[in-house]
């Protein structure tokens, strides 16, 4: 056929980018619907699409989690909005170069902001091709203590609805009394990406010094970095650069209340480091402009301090 090849080869290049698809199955306790009406809060789940594009430079082929006949996988993980029994999956289907992830909310006790993981019990029978896309994605030397790479099949986020939370796409309605859900989504979903939790990123944390020695890591900081004293994070206050200005990092462990901490040079280069193909750095300066009309001015309380911004 080959006017159908003619117009393959004109096709221009898949532009490979990573997905992450939302699921707002167990949002059962009103975090991203309206339990009234059943509507959807628009401008919440715009707001983590956008802190899923700060990943979009993540060039990675992920293999399709497709079970065929004789395929089984399931995973287990705490309800998201901590609304029932933990949640067992079993077979979902999730396409190439995408992940899955669950989210909700519900109140409380204040200080959290929210937390993020992967699941446990992971399992997969079948062939070996859909026991690889399972357990590993279809990347190399994703376990142990010489792991060099990092997939996942997705995870779910739960987010403290206690917080007077800033629900905003434009920096500019910050106050200080309220933390940063962009922020805070931006910085859960590293976790899933495997910050501070893949085999490839503890092993390249120096036994000796505790410090961080990935490659790109070290380019970007100019020397070994501090971690968190679980490693699961930068250590608190480590600087890096975002649009040219020094800031603190995204995946340290938290983020003051009024403001928006974005990834930074630093917090790339250790997903890079991880075994991620970080190939730019996007911003969503139109997702920015279209979300300015649905943004909302959070209350203006004025608490003040420091909060962590997770739980790890
Ligand atoms: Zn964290």
């Amino acid at each position: 056929m080959p006017i159908f090849a003619w117009l393959l080869s004109a096709a221009a290049p898949p532009v490979l980018a990573l997905e992450i698809e939302f699921d707002y199955t167990y949002d059962t306790r009103g975090f991203f619907t309206d339990l009234a009406t059943g509507a959807p809060r628009v401008d919440r789940r715009a707001l983590l699409d956008m802190a899923a594009s700060h990943y979009r430079g993540f060039t990675d082929t992920l293999s399709a989690i497709m079970p065929a006949e004789g395929d089984q996988w399931s995973v287990s993980f705490l309800h998201p909005s901590l609304g029932g029994p933990g949640v067992t999956l079993n077979d979902v289907a999730i396409e190439a170069d995408t992940l899955r992830i669950y989210v909700g909310g519900s109140p409380s006790a204040p200080g959290v902001l929210g937390f993020a993981g992967t699941g446990v019990n992971l399992q997969a029978t079948g062939s070996a091709a859909f026991v690889d896309a399972v357990m590993t994605r279809g990347q190399l030397n994703t376990t142990g203590p010489h792991a060099s790479d990092y997939a996942t099949w997705g995870g779910y986020i739960w987010f403290n609805a206690s917080n007077d939370w800033y629900f905003g796409a434009d920096a500019a309605g910050l106050s200080p009394g309220s933390p940063d859900f962009l922020t805070t989504a931006t910085h859960e979903i590293g976790h899933i990406l495997g910050f501070g939790e893949a085999d490839s990123w503890l092993a390249q944390i120096d036994a000796g010094t505790g410090l961080f020695t990935g490659t790109a890591s070290l380019a970007a900081y100019g020397g070994g970095v501090p971690v968190d004293r679980y490693g699961s994070h930068w250590a608190e206050g480590t600087m890096s650069e975002r649009d040219g200005q020094m800031q603190e990092t995204m995946m340290d462990p938290s983020t003051p209340f009024g403001e928006r901490q974005l990834p930074t040079a630093l917090d790339y280069a250790g997903f890079a480091d991880m075994g991620w193909q970080v190939s730019s750095v996007p911003e969503p300066e139109s997702a920015l402009t279209l979300l300015a009309g649905l943004a909302l001015i959070g209350r203006r309380a004025s608490r003040a301090g420091v909060h962590r911004s997770d739980t790890r």
